[in-house]
Parts: structure tokens; C-alpha cells; sequence
């Protein structure tokens, strides 16, 4: 069978080139997005998401605002050509690898003195490149939980290691935490590797 193309694709047919949707007003993006396949992270500021079907490439972007009077929230989703796209990821790839040498090096020291099961929370948020987690999804990625993730999240802060925060979950997105300084409910905590870059 040949290979699917962008002109005869389910998924794709019903994205389109362009779609920019107001998220504060409802509008949702069409259903067949979901069934896109994440490809390159947050990091460099750009996601890039790969069609399983026919290999067309978006690029996704949300913006949000909470100053009263002022919020906005809206998402932005463009076809790329696979060169855009490759670029991104590329560029990508080669921050993570940076950042994890990097990083990895800079705790090299504390990392060897750490029990096996804080060793693992350490190394997981080294992998997230900097951009931390909520502590939900730690213990549900690392199967963890109760008092004992409790325990390995103050020891690591008490040992300068992780940063704790507080942040209000504006979009209860799957792995979504955003910081929000004002309001915030107490159980939504995220840690990131310190220092936050
Ligand atoms: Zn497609």
C-alpha cells in the first residue's frame, strides 16, 4: 500500500494548514490533534507534533495571560515543512544533550551521596531539561507516592537539589502545571532541578 500523503490523510484533512482558537472562550481544538504524536518538547519554545499517518509536521504555540481585565489564552497550530520542523528538533536535541551533561556534571557530587530512590527523582527532572514537574506526575512516572515521595521531596530541597513551588493549574492539561502567583490551592506542587534555568 503507498504511504499515506497529507492530501488523502484523515487526520490531517480535518487540521488543516492554520488553526488559532481562543482556549478562554471554549473554542477547542478539533478532536483529530489528539491523535498527533508529540515529537519535540517545550524547550526551545516551540512544540513540534508528527502526523502518525502521513508524517506532516505542526508546530503548536499557546499563550496565556491572567492580568485581570487583560487574559488572553489562545493556541496557535501551523503545518511546517519537514526542513522547519527537522530544524526544531535538531536544535533541540542537541540543548538536551547540552543541558544534561551539563547538569549531570554540576551534580555529580551530590548525586553519589543520595539514596537510590531520590537518585531517581534527581535523574527524572534532569531529563524534563529544566522545565520540572508537578509532583503528581513525578510519583505517577516514578510510581511513588504517599509519605514516602513526601519524605524524598523535603530531603532533596533540604539538600539545595530540587526547588519547590507552588502553581495554580490554569488548564488541567494531562502534565500541565502553570505558575500562577496568586492564587494557588496547596496541593499543587512542582519541583524543578535547582537552579532553574
Ligand atoms: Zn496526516
Amino acid at each position: 500500500m503507498a504511504r499515506r500523503s497529507v492530501a488523502n490523510c484523515d487526520i490531517c484533512e480535518k487540521l488543516g494548514e492554520y488553526i488559532y482558537i481562543k482556549n478562554d472562550v471554549g473554542e477547542k481544538l478539533p478532536e483529530a490533534a489528539g491523535m498527533l504524536k508529540e515529537v519535540a518538547g517545550e524547550v526551545l519554545g516551540a512544540v513540534v507534533y508528527k502526523c502518525p499517518h502521513c508524517g506532516t509536521f505542526y508546530t503548536y504555540s499557546r499563550e496565556t495571560d491572567n492580568e485581570p481585565g487583560l487574559s488572553f489564552d489562545v493556541t496557535e497550530m501551523k503545518r511546517v515543512g519537514r526542513d522547519e520542523a527537522k530544524k526544531i528538533i535538531d536544535s533541540e536535541k542537541r540543548y538536551a544533550k547540552k543541558y544534561k551533561q551539563k547538569k549531570l556534571k554540576e551534580l555529580e557530587k551530590s548525586i553519589s551521596t543520595l539514596e537510590a530512590s531520590e537518585r531517581s527523582v534527581v535523574l527524572y527532572l534532569v531529563e524534563t531539561l529544566g522545565k520540572g514537574k508537578c509532583q503528581p506526575v513525578i510519583e505517577n512516572d516514578l510510581n511513588i507516592g504517599g509519605p514516602e515521595a513526601g519524605a524524598i521531596f523535603a530531603s532533596l530541597v533540604k539538600k539545595g537539589i530540587l526547588e519547590k513551588k507552588i502553581v495554580y493549574p490554569l488548564k488541567a492539561e494531562k502534565d500541565e502545571c502553570r505558575q500562577e502567583s496568586e492564587r494557588y490551592t496547596k496541593d499543587n506542587v512542582f519541583f524543578n532541578i535547582k537552579p532553574v534555568i
